[in-house]
């Protein structure tokens, strides 16, 4: 899709790249309402004739990225922004046709019938393009070697202002999705494209510039955005996917505990400082209700363990009090036995 350039690339001075970095978002949710516009006409259109063309017109792809978001707000979201394996990606279809999310041996998914990248992924283990993310929630994507379809198709993704997908690996083979990514620089000097893990960050523009209220914001962002998905699905992963205390198995009733909250300074987003929980058992440990030692016993605050009420509170908290919480097998994932002890002093006051 053309977008004229003028109507987005308004830029605030003293960005190192002027020129690049969108400042003002309500152009981009004025793309956002003229893609779901093209989607609606593209649905009427007989079936025969899109198929009849290689190249797919632009307000089809436009359609299809539309298509790619709801699907993983279904497929992500839906499941508790649980951690979504390779395989899934690879099956999602437009309209019956199969059409891979991901491309693993190359990184980027340029599918043929498409004149820009869809969607991108860093590697699990460093790869050699050395892609990386910074603590600021800017990413920096390497093109690929060569002067390939590739490279091209990424920066017409970056001029055309095409909404992409990031898929971040979490561990091999499993991913976790940022949408709608707006390439926000590119540096053929350097051969990367920079884009940020939200379009808060974008406005905001560069991290070296930011006032103390805008450095605040821009760390709840990532705090939100980077941290808290990677902490959630690298705890839920050690924990088989079940709750510490009771072993509930439904990723949409999941938690990824803290046990030093993320506000403290040392509340760092850890699999050592998680423990995943139910809503219940998360709500409780979080409110002290409950309490775990350091010897990973569960402890029921003495005054709810005399109330009589229904069976949650019977079966749910009452009847675990003395149990001991289910660890994750490999030891290095287990929950530090230190900070336990320090959140348990919190509790034992209750
Ligand atoms: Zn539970």
């Amino acid at each position: 899709m053309f977008v004229p350039t003028g109507l987005w690339r308004i830029t605030s001075s003293g960005l190192p790249s002027s020129g690049t970095r969108p400042t003002v978002i309500f152009n981009v949710v004025a793309l956002r309402v003229r893609h779901e516009r093209e989607f609606d006409s593209i649905r009427t259109m007989p079936a025969r004739l899109r198929h009849d063309q290689i190249m797919r017109s632009a307000s089809e792809q436009a359609a299809i990225r539309q298509d790619v978001f709801h699907w993983l707000d279904d497929v992500f979201i839906g499941h508790g922004g649980y951690e979504i394996h390779h395989t899934v990606l690879k099956s999602y279809t437009w309209r019956g046709e199969r059409l891979p999310l991901l491309d693993t041996g190359r990184g980027i998914r340029n599918p043929e019938e498409f004149s820009s990248t869809l969607t991108i992924m860093s590697g699990w283990k460093k790869n050699q393009y050395e892609d990386y993310e910074s603590d600021n929630g800017w990413v920096t994507y390497h093109y690929r070697a060569g002067e390939g379809g590739d490279n091209i198709k990424l920066i017409r993704a970056y001029e055309n202002r095409d909404p992409i997908v990031y898929f971040r690996a979490v561990r091999e083979g499993y991913y976790l999705p940022y949408y709608p990514i707006y390439i926000a620089e590119n540096d053929p000097a350097e051969r990367v494209v920079r884009f940020p893990l939200d379009e808060g960050l974008a406005v905001l523009g560069d991290p070296t510039t930011y006032s103390a209220a805008q450095k605040r914001y821009a760390d709840a962002l990532v705090r939100t955005r980077l941290h808290q998905p990677i902490f959630r699905a690298r705890v839920l992963h050690a924990y088989s996917g079940s709750c510490t205390v009771c072993e509930l198995k439904h990723s949409e009733l999941l938690d990824a505990a803290h046990i030093i909250p993320d506000a403290s300074e040392h509340g760092v987003a850890h699999v050592t400082n998680g423990l995943a929980m139910c809503k219940i058992h998360h709500a409780a440990y979080d409110r002290n209700l409950m309490g775990i030692t350091a010897d990973f016993e569960v402890r029921i605050n003495s005054d709810l363990l005399l109330e009589v009420d229904g069976p949650m509170l019977r079966h749910g908290l009452q009847e675990m009090h003395g149990q001991q919480i289910h660890l994750p097998t490999r030891r290095t994932e287990r929950p530090s036995q230190d900070r336990l002890a320090e959140r348990f002093e919190e509790f034992a006051k209750h």
